[in-house]
């Protein structure tokens, strides 16, 4: 089956696991937490497993999931899907990036003026540069529609 056992916690909140995602290492957190997790991260760069610091591209929920229906939960699991679209490899559309950049472009603006992460000047412009990359595919989708009309 695919969840947790049931002696295990998260290792992020050391409770009972709410909305249960395996990462690609194998180990189980709350999707909330591991979305914490990667919020205090780098942008750019998939997070590091907590537990074994494995880079994680791919989050599985598990598959008990599902009879929550409130809003927050709905949430968690967007988001937890756009994460696995920026870092899991597949082939993504051009219109599904483009509807998944106000999450990436709010964590690139927080990442820029948080004071208290002094970034190296390389950086700042690696998210400058990619905020532009981002403006372009928005670009190229507004033309692309304009030439079906
Ligand atoms: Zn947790
Ligand atoms: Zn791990």
């Amino acid at each position: 089956m695919n969840a947790p056992s049931k002696d295990d916690s998260c290792s992020v909140c050391h409770d009972t696991f709410k909305l249960p995602c395996q990462a690609n290492c194998s180990h189980w957190f709350c999707g909330e937490c591991i979305l914490m997790v990667w919020h205090h991260s780098s942008a750019l760069h998939p997070c590091k497993c907590p537990i074994c610091r494995r880079p994680i591209n791919l989050f599985i929920p598990s598959n008990l999931i599902g009879q929550e229906h409130d809003v927050e939960s709905e949430r968690v699991m967007r988001d937890i899907a756009k994460y696995n679209r920026f870092f899991g490899g597949g082939p993504v559309s051009l219109i599904q990036r483009v509807r998944d950049m106000p999450l990436l472009l709010h964590r690139m603006a927080r990442e820029l003026m948080d004071p208290q992460r002094a970034l190296f000047l390389v950086q700042r412009t690696r998210i400058i540069f990619f905020i532009l990359k981002q403006m372009t595919l928005l670009l190229e989708l507004i033309l692309m529609m304009r030439r079906d009309l």
